[in-house]
């Protein structure tokens, strides 16, 4: 046994502008502005990080990035399901229940470049009897002008920066511009951060979407992986160039590793009226997305932050955040 999800951390809803209901839900505490400036919302950040059961635990901070209306969502409220009933074989739920979540709330927030966190912190006992909070968090960004990829760099360099483990999710590929991005936005972090001899970040992994070349390298992790080594493989006659965005993301995550997931079928990725029942998405994407969800969230897999070598609170960590958020405003 893995240990067990426990209690869940409890908030005071008090001020105005939250839910009445006191149902967890996505905070917005990070937006990128039209004039490309950063708004962190610290007072929601503080709520959520500060609350007494998980102050003072150490944090597991998960982080999807990528770009935007590309399934991440939607995989994270499966991950929001696991979180929740972690304690059962079920957690996947039943066929016919709609899928809530990231994506219950939908409409134009959707769009907005930043980091979402979601309001619950998770406590789980680790096996080696550690109690360790889980922190979600969702990140967007739009790669599609020189100004507005400066914000996704800053915006994605952020939740690497914080982060325990940063899921790359990507359509289709893993393509050169895909690692491009990947080098810029890491770089930027660096930048940002002190100096060591330590790798600055920890856990990558590249979450190829749709995968439709299974007969070469399989779906999963281990064809992930046999995949994200020959595309990472840095070899002489190779450009200059080439070369070095792999010895740059090779010198920079601790650990890096890569699963490719099916496409869930068109219902799901092109029916307005779906709404993330079970039964409607197909058998092959549910059947790794039992593999893929526990490998990144169960609780022996889960690693608390760690910068400069220390364990991170959560407190420490909002402590952190200020203090990069404050680099990129300059
Ligand atoms: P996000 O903007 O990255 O959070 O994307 P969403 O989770 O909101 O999903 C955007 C659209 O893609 C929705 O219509 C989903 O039903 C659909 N979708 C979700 N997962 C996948 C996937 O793995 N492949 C494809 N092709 N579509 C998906
Ligand atoms: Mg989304």
């Amino acid at each position: 046994s893995w240990g067990s999800f426990t209690d869940k951390a409890t908030y005071d809803w008090s001020s105005e502008e939250e839910e009445p209901d006191g149902r967890a839900r996505p905070i917005q505490v990070l937006v990128v502005k039209d004039d490309h400036t950063f708004e962190l919302d610290e007072a929601a950040l503080s709520r959520i990080l500060l609350a007494d059961e998980v102050q003072n635990r150490e944090v597991v901070a998960i982080s999807v990035a990528g770009a935007f209306r590309k399934g991440k969502s939607f995989l994270m409220d499966f991950m929001l399901r696991y979180m929740y009933s972690q304690a059962s074989e079920s957690w996947l739920g039943e066929e016919d229940e709609p899928l809530t979540g990231f994506s219950w709330r939908g409409g134009s927030e959707r769009e907005t470049t930043g980091i979402q966190i979601w309001s619950e912190v998770f406590l789980v006992d680790k096996p080696d009897g550690r109690k360790v909070a889980v922190l979600l968090m969702d990140t967007q960004g739009t790669f599609d002008s020189q100004s507005t990829l400066r914000d996704s760099a800053t915006v994605f360099a952020l939740s690497t920066m914080i982060s325990s483990m940063q899921v790359y999710n990507i359509s289709q590929n893993v393509q050169e511009d895909d690692l491009q991005h990947l080098q810029l936005f890491t770089e930027y972090g660096r930048l940002a951060m002190e100096e060591t001899f330590l790798k600055p970040f920890q856990s990558m992994i590249f979450l190829v979407r749709d995968w439709s070349f299974p007969y070469e390298f399989g779906y999963g992790q281990e064809g992930g992986m046999k995949f994200l080594e020959k595309r990472l493989k840095i070899s002489e006659n190779q450009h200059e160039e080439l070369q070095n965005v792999r010895k740059h993301i090779h010198s920079c995550f601790t650990n890096i590793s890569c699963f490719l997931l099916p496409h869930p079928g068109l219902k799901v990725a092109t029916n307005p009226n779906f709404d993330g029942r079970l039964k409607e998405i197909d058998r092959e994407f549910i059947n790794n997305l039992k593999i893929l969800v526990p490998w990144l969230l169960s609780p022996k897999n889960l690693d608390v932050k760690e910068i400069n070598g220390s364990n991170i609170t959560c407190r420490g960590l909002l402590e952190y955040f200020k203090a990069y958020i404050k680099i990129y405003q300059g």
